[in-house]
């Protein structure tokens, strides 16, 4: 069999945005209400498929809190991809996720693949008034610095695995 192209993935985001439930979501197609904070950064990995390339997704989960801001380099520095997660119903959780992508810019290594991802999607479709952040606004801050972009819902599933894959196709094969 043909060996996994390995890639270390990162979360970065502010607290209680979804981070651990995307994780769980595309590792382990499952979802649990009100899950209890990372502490630190949590490991998991997964395999992935995409054309002829196999993939293993050794992905890194880190606590948003303030607290653990200085422990992300550890989890970034060597990171061939990082997703960097807002909330869809919190503003505030952009321009936190924008100061990681800046960080990662200057500190990541330069050919690091980043996707924002706006999520809690489903509390949008339940109520539109729920929505803080413009999907135009946030795609249009994503083309300008070239990341992907996605808006997820971790809760239903919705394209949680479509992010995964369009890293995984930026991922030059070995
Ligand atoms: P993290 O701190 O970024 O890892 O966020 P968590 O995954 O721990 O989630 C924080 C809270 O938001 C929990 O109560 C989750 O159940 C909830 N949550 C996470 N993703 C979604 C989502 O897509 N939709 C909704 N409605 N709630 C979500
Ligand atoms: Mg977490």
């Amino acid at each position: 069999s043909i060996k996994a192209t390995q890639v270390k993935l990162v979360l970065l985001g502010e607290s209680a945005v979804g981070k651990s439930s995307l994780v769980i979501q595309f590792v382990q197609q499952g979802y649990v209400e009100n899950r209890e904070p990372t502490i630190g950064a949590a490991f998991l990995t997964k395999k992935y498929q995409t054309g002829e390339q196999s993939i293993k997704f050794e992905i890194w989960d880190t606590a948003g809190q303030e607290r653990f801001h200085s422990l992300a380099p550890m989890y970034y520095r060597n990171a061939q991809a990082a997703i960097v997660v807002y909330d869809i119903t919190k503003a505030a959780s952009l321009d936190k996720a924008k100061t990681w992508v800046k960080e990662l810019q200057r500190q990541a290594s330069s050919d690091i693949v980043i996707a924002l991802v706006g999520n809690k999607l489903d509390l949008v479709q339940e109520d539109e008034h729920e929505r803080q952040v413009l999907a135009e606004d946030a795609q249009a801050y994503a083309e300008e610095g070239n990341l992907l972009f996605y808006e997820t819902s971790a809760k239903t599933s919705e394209n949680v695995d479509a992010v995964f894959g369009a890293i995984a196709n930026q991922i030059p094969a070995p």
